[in-house]
């Protein structure tokens, strides 16, 4: 419910800080002379970028207190990943002043980097730890990936679109995130030489879960994974493996995935 509902209201609340975004820069501008603008314009550099590290955390740190805490996201690891991974990074230039609005933005190849309230649910859920194996599939823009990895997980993640995993694995590297090894190819068949894994994440909508993926799923492991149709909405869907290999399921709630599509691209 809340999550998909909420996307038309945070798309207005990004367009109304947009716009005072550009205000403030306007009335920024008017002030200095031409020759002061000049002379700050290469030493002032390194404090701009300070200043802009410290408006991103900041951003971040308002969406964690403003929508992710009030949404129910309590777990303290994946919080504690939500305010350290940089999403302004995982995301296209020009849809940087969204970044930490709360709503899905595209990354290309028809494709989407996830709901920030979405990623931290789906982090929550499968509850990742130090060591732990995580296995991804649907590496988009590898911000999902950071989220695991930065709770000291070891995350094996698959992208379909070539394209994609390319520049993912390069962003994840530049970012320095080391415990994370990206693939390119159909993550349906799972990764079974590194399995058996003890989370599994599937951030992308299908009719019903990969056989592979339960298979590889280790005693006591957690898989979460959008089941439905994918041209409507889907139900996260959350599955557990007991000790004893035995398997239940149970739906948490509605949300909205690009679809798992098949074949190499
Ligand atoms: N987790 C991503 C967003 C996921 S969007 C992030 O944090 O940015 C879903 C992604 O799954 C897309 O990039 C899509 O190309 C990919 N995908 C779809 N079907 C797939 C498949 N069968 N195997 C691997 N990746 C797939």
């Amino acid at each position: 419910m809340g999550v998909t509902g909420s996307v038309e209201r945070s798309l207005l609340s990004s367009l109304t800080s947009l716009t005072s975004f550009g205000m403030t820069w306007a009335g920024f501008a008017k002030g200095p002379t031409l020759l002061a603008l000049l002379l700050a314009s290469t030493a002032a550099l390194p404090a701009q970028a300070q200043t802009d590290e410290h408006r991103w955390r900041a951003a971040r740190e308002r969406l964690v207190t403003d929508r992710l805490i009030p949404q129910g996201i309590s777990d303290s690891a994946t919080l504690a990943a939500m305010r350290a991974v940089p999403r302004h990074e995982f995301v296209p230039p020009d849809q940087r002043p969204y970044a930490y609005h709360d709503t899905p933005l595209p990354i290309g190849h028809d494709q989407t980097i996830s709901q920030p309230v979405v990623v931290a649910l789906m982090t929550q859920l499968v509850r990742p730890r130090p060591g732990m194996r995580v296995l991804e599939v649907g590496t988009g823009s590898g911000y999902q990936a950071a989220v695991l990895a930065e709770t000291g997980a070891r995350v094996w993640t698959i992208e379909i679109f070539r394209a994609l995993a390319e520049e993912a694995r390069g962003r994840l590297a530049r970012l320095g995130y080391r415990g994370i090894t990206v693939r390119h190819g159909d993550g349906y068949a799972g990764w079974p030489e590194e399995a058996p894994f003890d989370a599994i994440v599937v951030t992308a909508g299908a009719d019903s879960i990969p056989p592979a993926l339960i298979e590889q799923l280790a005693p006591g492991g957690r898989l979460v994974m959008p089941v439905g149709d994918p041209r409507f909405d889907q139900e996260l869907v959350l599955v557990e493996k007991d000790a004893g290999g035995r398997v239940a399921s149970r739906r948490i709630l509605p949300v909205r995935f690009v679809p798992l599509l098949r074949g190499v691209r």
